[in-house]
């Protein structure tokens, strides 16, 4: 077992106000608050004319970011999607493809 360079038992030595504040949530549940779509590096892509909406992306995507109205898909909500392309391995149809931010956009992607 690899020694520790230092026990994490003693917090005063750890000297936390030398490191710069993080995430301070003050709340629970305010994800809604907060664009974690900033996380992504990947996006799904939606191809409206393959889709028949079946729901299985809306019912399994972790962050509720599938738009549906009346019952249909209409887009992805980007400012909550994190990219975890949980909806293009559900999605029956291939009507979601994960596309890297730095390609898209890019002609042909
Ligand atoms: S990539 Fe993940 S977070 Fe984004 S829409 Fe699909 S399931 Fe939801
Ligand atoms: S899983 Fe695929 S076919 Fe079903 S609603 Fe989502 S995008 Fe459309």
């Amino acid at each position: 077992m690899s020694e520790m360079k230092w026990d994490i038992t003693e917090f005063d030595s750890w000297n936390a106000q030398d490191f710069p504040e993080g995430m301070v949530g003050l709340e629970a549940g305010n994800a809604q608050f907060y664009a974690t779509g900033g996380w992504r590096s990947i996006r799904p892509v939606w191809d409206a004319e393959a889709c028949k909406d079946c729901m299985l992306c809306w019912i399994n995507c972790p962050d509720s970011s599938i738009e549906v109205a009346d019952g249909k898909m209409t887009g992805i909500n980007y400012d909550h999607c994190k990219g975890c392309g949980v909806c293009v391995k559900e999605c029956r149809f291939n009507a979601l493809k994960m596309v890297s931010e730095h390609d898209h956009g890019k002609e042909g992607v």
